[in-house]
């Protein structure tokens, strides 16, 4: 029953196990990747702009890095501006300077702090409150410091 021989072949089961796990996340993340682009595309926007993401940084922390690494930004950024370069697209990019976070895109007061933890996005100054990837974005779209990547 256990003999080192079915253990053996129990361990060489379960690795094989492990490694179309793998590959079935791989195909998950790289499917919705190109379901985002799609959609995106599919608006024909004139510009997107991105920011450029310190990912470095980003990494040092424990709570982003596991899931940050395996997001595979870069193969998105590079499937991105491809797509982008064939239906004519320019693809902009902020640097990592730009407060897109912390800058009201109502009045442009910029917040001294803000955690990463705060999901909304309250200005002191004249009250609007939204959501804070919804204001970045607002930020990034108004942005006039970029490098254009396509
Ligand atoms: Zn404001």
């Amino acid at each position: 029953e256990n003999s080192p021989e079915n253990q053996r072949k129990n361990v060489r089961k379960n690795i094989t196990r492990v490694q179309n796990l793998h590959r079935r996340l791989t195909n998950i993340r790289n499917a919705y990747q190109d379901y985002v682009i799609r959609e995106v595309v599919k608006t024909k926007p004139l510009f997107i702009t991105l920011e450029k993401l310190n990912v470095k940084g980003m990494l040092k922390n424990k709570h982003l890095s596991k899931a940050i690494s395996k997001q595979k930004f870069y193969d998105f950024k590079v499937k991105l501006i491809q797509k982008c370069s064939f239906i004519g697209t320019e693809i902009r990019e902020v640097g990592t300077f730009y407060p897109s976070s912390k800058l009201c895109s109502c009045c442009g007061v910029k917040k001294v702090k803000l955690s990463l933890s705060e999901r909304v996005f309250n200005c002191d100054h004249c009250g609007a409150s939204l959501d804070r990837d919804d204001n970045a974005s607002l930020n990034l779209s108004k942005a006039t410091q970029y490098t254009i990547l396509t």
